[in-house]
């Protein structure tokens, strides 16, 4: 069975299109150890950001059975391509609608209400940090992984075609750093979908996926530096082999 990325079923049912559940990935569970915690400064939260009310979120209640304690920090990608004519705040808006409407326009197993966005944070291209479900309550997902404690982080966009943009990157990173020092969270406690649930999704794309490999990974290095108040000094590196080369900021929509 296929596990499509919530918002990648929100795009096929927008779009009608059916052929974004490429799920091929083969993912080790992250085991490094706990890295220390020591040095930390005091981190702000990041600028950019916006808040549930000021883009006029609108969730139903969660049931008190959803209640957990943030305890890993977890990106994603959309995994839809972003064209640079879209609107952050309606793409956001329309994900919650869709949530919560998933009973009456959804199959089996895929039918279940989600009361709120999938995701705690949205980040835009343009860096913009969208606050989505409370802190209070574990995730949604489409795919099989114990969501209790998983504070999950989309990207918008489709990384397997085409790259982050810098500012959307610094902005994660700024994010993820505020996590984890409000939340008083090790390195090691940053992970992917695709670590968590390792063989059922790309996400979160090969082009943003790759920072998170390697012993000090790169987004947990550009993390640690927040932490310790200086600045991310974040190095995008060069187009993969075979993978996107056209930034997030630059992609149009395809006649
Ligand atoms: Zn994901």
């Amino acid at each position: 069975m296929k596990h499509l990325h919530p918002t990648a079923a929100l795009a096929g049912l927008l779009l009608a299109i059916s052929s974004l559940s490429t799920l091929n990935a083969t993912v080790a569970y992250a085991t490094e150890p706990a890295a220390a915690s020591e040095a930390r400064a005091a981190v702000a939260r990041p600028p950019k950001f916006v808040t549930a009310a000021e883009w006029g979120s609108d969730p139903a209640p969660i049931a008190d059975d959803r209640r957990h304690t943030p305890t890993y920090v977890t990106l994603h990608h959309a995994g839809v391509l972003w064209t640079k004519d879209r609107d952050p705040v309606a793409f956001i808006r329309n994900m919650q609608s869709w949530g919560k409407r998933r009973p009456q326009i959804e199959q089996p197993p895929r039918n279940t209400f989600w009361p709120d966005l999938p995701y705690h944070f949205l980040v835009a291209p343009d860096g913009r940090i969208f606050e989505g479900r409370s802190l209070d309550y574990e995730p949604e997902s489409n795919t099989k992984y114990d969501l209790a404690g998983h504070v999950g982080v989309e990207l918008m966009g489709n990384f397997e075609e085409q790259r982050p943009s810098p500012a959307q990157v610094e902005s994660a990173v700024r994010l993820v750093a505020w996590l984890l020092a409000e939340h008083e969270l090790p390195l090691s406690a940053i992970s992917t979908h695709g670590k968590v649930a390792g063989g059922q999704t790309s996400c979160p794309g090969r082009d943003f996926a790759r920072y998170f490999d390697g012993e000090p990974a790169p987004f947990a290095t550009w993390v640690d530096r927040v932490l310790r108040g200086e600045e991310p000094a974040i190095e995008l590196g060069a187009p993969l082999d075979g993978g996107p080369t056209e930034s997030i900021t630059e992609t149009t929509k395809k006649p």
